[in-house]
This record gives C-alpha cells, structure tokens and sequence, in this order.
C-alpha cells in the first residue's frame, strides 16, 4: 500500500466515512459510480474492484464483459451535500482495467487522455489546462421535471438583488471547494439564468477529473435548491448558449514553454505551432468538444461562440484566442469552441493531439485576425484563408473520420465506438419531426 493510499485509508477512519463512490466516465463523458462499504477501500487498491463493463456504453462486447476499477488515491473527495454527523460519503477516480490481460482498458477515456500526455511527456512536457464551463440554473415544475424557465434576470456581471441565483452559485462553489476546488472566479453570464464558474489551472487530467466532478457538483447542490443544473450547449434559442471555453499550456522543466519575452504576442515557437496544429485539426476536433446535436446550436454567428477556424489576440469571435497574461506563467491560448456537454477526457485528449501534432510537424501559425470575423463574408474570409467549423453533428463526424491523426488519438477502441453512436445520434436528429417544423407548417399547409 502506497503513502497515498494510507492517507485515504486513516481519512476515511477519521471522518467516518461509510460509503466509497468509485467513479469512472462512459465514451459519453457520463459519471458511472460503483458504490462499495468503505471497508472495502483497502481491497479497491490492493485488488481493485470488479464490475460487468457490458452495461456501460461503448466499453466492452457482452463476451468479455469482466472490467477492473482501481481507484486512484490522489482524486479522494468527501461529498458534501451527503455529510451528517456520523457519516460520510466519499469518491475516487478510477482507472479501468481489462481483466483478462490485466493491461489499462483502451476503451476507458481517462486512459485515452493518458496515453495523450505520454506522448506529450516523450516530447518533455506537462499539460496544463483550464476550463471555464458555463451553465444554466432552470426552476423544477410540480412534478420535479426540468423546465426552461430561468429563476433570475441578470445579466454580465450583474449583482443581486437582480441576481437571484447568487445565493445557490455561493452553495456550488462552497460544495466545489470543499471538494477540493481552487475557485478563480465565478459570474453571472450574458444570458439570463446563466452562470460561469472558473477553476485554477492543473495538470489537464487533474483538470478532466475536475470537470467531471464539477457537473455532478453543481447539479447536486442546484437540485438542493430545487433547481435544474443543466450543461447542455443551447438550451434556449436565440440567446446566448453555454461553452467551455479551455486554456492550455505546455510546461517544460516547470518553466511555461508557451511564454517568449521577444515575440508580439509573448508566445513562444510551440505555442505557435500548438495553436497552428488546433487550427489543422478544428473540424475533427469539433466532433469531439462539441459532440450533441444541440452543440451545432451554439455554434452560429452572434453568440460569442466561434464559427470560424482563426485565432485572435483581441476578439472572441475566433475560434483561439490569446489572453492577456499577467506573468510568464500564466501565457497560454484559449480554445473557445468546446462546450461543456463534452466528455472532458477525450476532448482534451484531441485537442492536445491536433496542438502537439503542430509542434512535431513544425507546422505554420497563421497570422491573428483582429476584426470582428461575424461580420466577414464569404469573399472576405476566402482571402484571409479562414475556413468554417462542421455546422452539424453529421459533418464533423465526418471530419473526425477523415482526419487520421485525431481519429486515432481515440484509440482504437473509443474511435469507431464513439463514431458508430455519434452517428446514430444524427440519423435519429434527422428522422424526427420538430416543434418548429409543427409550427411552421401544420397549418399552413
Ligand atoms: N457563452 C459564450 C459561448 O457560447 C461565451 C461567452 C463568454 O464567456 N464571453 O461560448
Ligand atoms: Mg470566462
Ligand atoms: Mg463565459
Ligand atoms: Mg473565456
């Protein structure tokens, strides 16, 4: 038994904890729980726990259904909207394993991150990432049922009294920090009803393990206030939709690699290439951050969403930008494309695939683009050379099967599952007859 292990093991004593969550994620990106006594915390890290994999999406034919979870020790978190006096629940991420040859299962997404930053560790460096997932908080009908109806009518920034909801963001980010979050900052967002909450940047599986944690935080404690946490990338036409924008950052020998006194942007040659490879590989990229019928919803022009395939160190109508940075650390580049209805692991799997595929292949950074690109037409963003994201589901999955280097950072398992469901998710889109159509053309014709 490791160090970190006896730390969990003396914690659960310690704070009476009674039940373990182990969790893990789907190809979906949904949080899977096995719930285990806390006793058996030892036997989790010795043996490892097993389950049938045949019942969670995309892992496993029925044939060879046995799957082992192995907690690992590090991502150890009471949760505290299940505290009482005597007892406690807590959770660990775990790591899945194929039972038969013992070997990490491929089709495990947090695997597929893995195996992204090994590839970045053989080129020397450590990724940092940071997300910002926005959200909105909708009220319950009698029934307990999700509505679209907003509990509030803020706007950017506004304060209460407007900002009803603040008290329920101040119960969220209470619940996130004493899970262990580092909370950078958390606002009310342009829309109404909707909330941003920022967390210090980590390593990007810290980071992915985060996002996982923060979407069942946040609908936990929104559900105690009788409210609806809901991630999903547009929920109301014509406003604006939810994103999950991510920085990223390569650290070389703890020194940022990304940051270059010299350079106009204070970007070093990687970051420009990472940026250039993001660039590469948008489309396929898109089917992965943004995998929903409904994403394709968000991505249009006028939302503050990115359309195009171009980076700026000025407007948020691109698809990166370049923030200002206050210290060397903290330069870094800001993709704006993804939404927070993405399974974290494999998205952020992808993107640091297409950025580092742009540092081995040296490839070229074209030049920012400081106007507003909602307003360029077809002509214009011809002769810029900007080209335009997938604009459905449909379309990206295609790109995603036609860009070699980003379908395979899936693996080989997670690739065709991922596809074959993206897919079905499109037809049956395509076969359904919707509200606007009713309302469009049942009387009419
Ligand atoms: N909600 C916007 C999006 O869809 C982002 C708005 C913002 O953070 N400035 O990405
Ligand atoms: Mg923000
Ligand atoms: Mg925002
Ligand atoms: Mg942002």
């Amino acid at each position: 038994i490791t160090e970190a292990e006896q730390a969990v093991l003396d914690e659960i004593e310690e704070k009476d904890v009674d039940f373990l969550r182990l969790q893990f994620t789907d190809i979906l990106g949904t949080v899977k729980n096995v719930s285990v006594p806390a006793r058996q915390a030892e036997k989790a890290f010795s043996e490892g726990i097993y389950f049938d994999g045949s019942s969670i999406e995309g892992f496993v034919r029925i044939q060879e259904s046995d799957m082992r979870l192995v907690p690992d020790p590090d991502t150890f978190a009471i949760l505290p909207w299940r505290q009482k006096e005597d007892s406690a629940a807590a959770r660990m991420i775990c790591d899945v394993y194929n039972t038969s040859t013992g070997e990490p299962f491929e089709g495990d997404p947090r695997r597929v991150l893995k195996n992204a930053l090994e590839r970045a560790e053989d080129l020397g460096y450590d990724v940092n990432a940071a997300p910002e997932p926005e959200f909105f908080l909708f009220e319950e009908d009698e029934e307990g049922r999700a509505t679209t109806k907003t509990n509030d009518a803020g706007g950017y920034f506004d304060l209460a009294p407007k900002d009803l909801a603040s008290d329920v963001r101040r119960d969220i980010i209470y619940g996130l920090e004493d899970m262990g979050f580092e909370i950078e900052a958390s606002h009310h967002e342009v829309a109404e009803g909707q909330h941003e909450i920022n967390f210090e940047y980590d390593d990007a599986l810290a980071t992915a393990d985060n996002v996982a944690t923060f979407r069942t935080v946040v609908r936990a404690i929104a559900a105690q206030h009788d409210l609806h946490a809901t991630f999903m990338p547009k929920p109301i036409p014509k406003i604006n939709g939810s994103g999950m924008h991510t920085h990223f950052s390569l650290f070389e020998d703890g020194e940022n690699a990304f940051h270059d006194e010299d350079d106009e942007f204070n970007l070093s040659d990687e970051a420009h290439s990472f940026l250039a490879g993001i660039l590469e590989h948008a489309p396929a990229i898109t089917a992965v951050a943004n995998p929903t019928v409904n994403s394709y919803k968000r991505l249009v022009p006028g939302y503050e969403a990115p359309v195009y395939v171009a980076w700026s160190d000025r407007n948020r109508s691109a698809l990166v930008r370049k923030p200002a940075a206050r210290t060397p650390a903290a330069s870094r580049i800001e993709l704006r494309s993804p939404d927070p209805s993405c399974n974290p692991y494999l998205a952020f799997a992808v993107m640091i695939h297409a950025g580092l595929d742009g540092i081995e292949q040296d490839l070229e950074c074209p030049d920012p683009v400081r106007e507003n690109i909602y307003e360029f037409d077809e002509q214009k963003r011809d002769e810029y050379g900007i080209d335009t994201l997938p604009s459905n589901l449909g379309k990206a999955v295609d790109a995603l099967e036609d860009d070699e280097a980003i379908y395979s950072a899936l693996g080989e398992h997670v690739a065709p599952k991922f596809v074959e469901a993206k897919r079905q998710e499109f037809e049956e889109y395509l076969v359904d007859v919707s509200e606007w159509e009713l309302d469009r053309y049942l009387e009419t014709f």
